[in-house]
């Protein structure tokens, strides 16, 4: 008969609190193997997100065992919280992504379209006719395309995915033109290889490469339209530095997890936050004030604010730090057109950016590029550095440094119809002798 090992005698010590048993420990086995590796690798993630955080992977006969942060950040300085453990619990279990088995690895195509798709293909020998006869046919496209969003995707071979495409794009070529092709390809910041092929595609084809933060949507386009940078900036540690945050179109926890820190911090010491969001969202409870616009009236209530800010530090007076930073930091000292309103023939309506080459004729390069300024003691219009001309200018240094140029920061405009440019601020230009001249307005 078995002797039950539970009934056999064991050491008992520790006043019979703890007792002796002596076990196999082969499990041990299992659980050090998954923490087992042959290599460490730095890495980041970077499908999706922009966050690059630094992280250590361990690696086992070429495949991830687990992952750490690392924590080499080099310090923010004295009197600064430092940058380091960036990470979040997406990239501390991004390993598990990579080897699930929902990971899409192949191509799919929605099951309504394929089927149109190989009926096309036996009746046309030509992928593009084949193709021309899918989407010239109303019943067809209005089938395929009112499934959209419903799911219904089936895998299909490499082969087929990329003919079908091929035969799309040749297609429209020929219709419409290479011009009726647009694309976007992942921001640049997560991976050159895969923008820069998506891009160099959609250009070599004559497409429009269109801006992934529009596809994203989850950073302003804005900011480098108005301050012709990248919108990394600030740096999230520099969120610390301010005494006023606006947390608008982010929920920073989720979406920048690695950095809201600096903001969480940032409040120890008195900065005031503010949350603009239509919902409760995590970012809200990090907030002094909540503003919750109705979906959809944002637009409003940014133009309304900046209405207020122009209205109290431009327009009814000036305010020396404000007219300094919108010289030196936006566009606003550019010139821009004055065009007739269509509906009241009376007002004008602003019009775009006047260009030195809509002044006279010269010689500039890439004249057509080049916005101008008025330099204030001398009243000449002038081409800062900077511009979008100058960026593809041989032997120049593209920076943003005016080289001297004091600005005037009001808005020159020039009137289209009249040739006069008149300046919202007691100034106006008078177009003659095949130059402007500046003239003080009574
Ligand atoms: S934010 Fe998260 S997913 Fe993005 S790089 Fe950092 S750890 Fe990875």
């Amino acid at each position: 008969m078995l002797k039950s090992r539970f009934f056999k005698k064991v050491d008992k010590f520790n006043g019979n609190f703890t007792q002796l048993e002596e076990h196999s420990r082969r499990w041990e086995k299992l659980y050090k193997e998954r923490w087992a590796h042959d290599k460490v690798v730095r890495t980041t993630h970077g499908v999706n997100c922009t966050g690059s955080c630094s992280w250590n992977v361990y690696v086992k006969q070429g495949v991830v065992t687990w992952e750490h942060q690392s924590t080499d950040y080099p310090s923010c300085g004295p009197n600064m919280p430092e940058y380091e453990p960036r990470g979040c619990p997406r990239g501390a279990s991004f390993s598990w992504y990579e080897y699930s088995p929902l990971r899409i690895k192949y191509p799919y195509i929605r099951e309504r379209l394929w089927k149109f798709w190989e009926d096309a293909r036996n009746n046309f020998d030509n992928p593009i006719d084949a193709w021309e006869s899918i989407v010239t046919d109303p019943e067809k496209t209005k089938s395929y395309k009112s499934v959209r969003g419903h799911g219904g995707l089936i895998r299909v071979k490499w082969g087929d995915a990329t003919e079908m495409i091929a035969a799309m794009l040749i297609y429209t070529i020929k219709k419409y033109g290479p011009d009726r092709i647009a694309g976007f390809s992942p921001i640049p910041a997560m991976s050159m290889l895969s923008y820069s092929s998506g891009a160099r595609f959609i250009s070599l084809l004559g497409g429009e490469m269109l801006s992934f933060y529009d596809w994203y949507a989850d950073l302003p386009p804005a900011s480098p339209q108005v301050w012709g940078e990248q919108t990394d900036v600030p740096e999230s540690a520099d969120w610390y530095n301010s005494q006023y945050l606006i947390m608008w179109g982010s929920n920073v926890p989720l979406t920048r997890t690695p950095d809201a820190h600096f903001m969480v911090e940032a409040r120890y010491k008195g900065t005031k936050v503010v949350s603009v969001s239509p919902d409760y969202a995590e970012n809200v409870k990090f907030a002094d004030n909540w503003l919750a616009p109705h979906p959809g009236s944002d637009a409003a209530l940014a133009q309304g604010m900046t209405h207020v800010i122009l209205n109290e530090f431009y327009n009814n007076k000036q305010v020396p730090y404000f007219t300094d930073y919108v010289k030196r930091f936006t566009d606003l000292p550019f010139v821009i057109m004055l065009d007739q309103s269509e509906t009241n023939k009376e007002h004008v309506v602003s019009g775009r950016f006047l260009r030195i080459s809509d002044i006279k004729d010269t010689d500039t390069p890439n004249s057509e590029w080049k916005p101008v300024l008025v330099d204030e003691p001398t009243d000449n219009l002038v081409v800062p550095n900077g511009t979008i001309g100058q960026r593809w200018e041989k032997g120049k240094k593209w920076n943003l440094d005016l080289d001297g140029i004091s600005l005037n920061s009001h808005s020159w405009v020039r009137m289209n119809v009249s040739l006069i440019c008149l300046a919202l601020m007691h100034k106006a230009m008078v177009f003659s002798n095949g130059h402007f001249h500046v003239v003080r307005l009574p």
